[in-house]
């Protein structure tokens, strides 16, 4: 996929190609329609933020269509139209069960590494994580 990528803070960014793996369970692959860079990702960008890091894409906040999903995926299917969100949910904390917040902190410690909840990560490039 192509996505615009953090290199260094303060610097532009570099939009370039990655490479994206398949949705694991839990998940869903969301075919991105349009996405912005929010005043989060500028904080991260401008390297003021002290939990930012780098290399990373930005452009957490967008809307697309579910193109596939993990196992044990049930909260949405393939055609469906979502938004994507700063930040995963475990989906059983008592701030994903409250109808008024979706900011985990089951899953923070690996978010501020820029990871995933399992530790892992969906993007490569030649080889490398981010
Ligand atoms: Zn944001
Ligand atoms: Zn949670």
């Amino acid at each position: 996929m192509r996505a615009a990528v953090l290199e260094e803070f303060g610097k532009p960014l570099v939009v370039q190609e990655v490479e994206l793996e398949e949705p694991r369970a839990r998940e869903a692959l969301v075919r991105l329609e349009a996405c912005g860079v929010c005043h989060t990702d500028m904080y991260t960008a401008s390297g003021a933020d002290p939990s930012g890091y780098a290399p990373t894409v930005l452009g957490h906040e967008g809307c697309g269509i579910v193109e596939r999903v993990g196992e044990e995926t049930t909260l949405v299917k393939p055609g469906d139209r979502v938004v994507t969100l700063f930040s995963p949910q475990c989906g059983e904390c008592v701030h994903c069960l409250s109808p008024r917040t979706n900011l985990c902190l089951a899953i923070r410690e690996q978010q501020s590494k820029g990871h995933l909840p399992d530790g892992s990560t969906r993007l490569t490039r030649a080889g490398e994580r981010i």
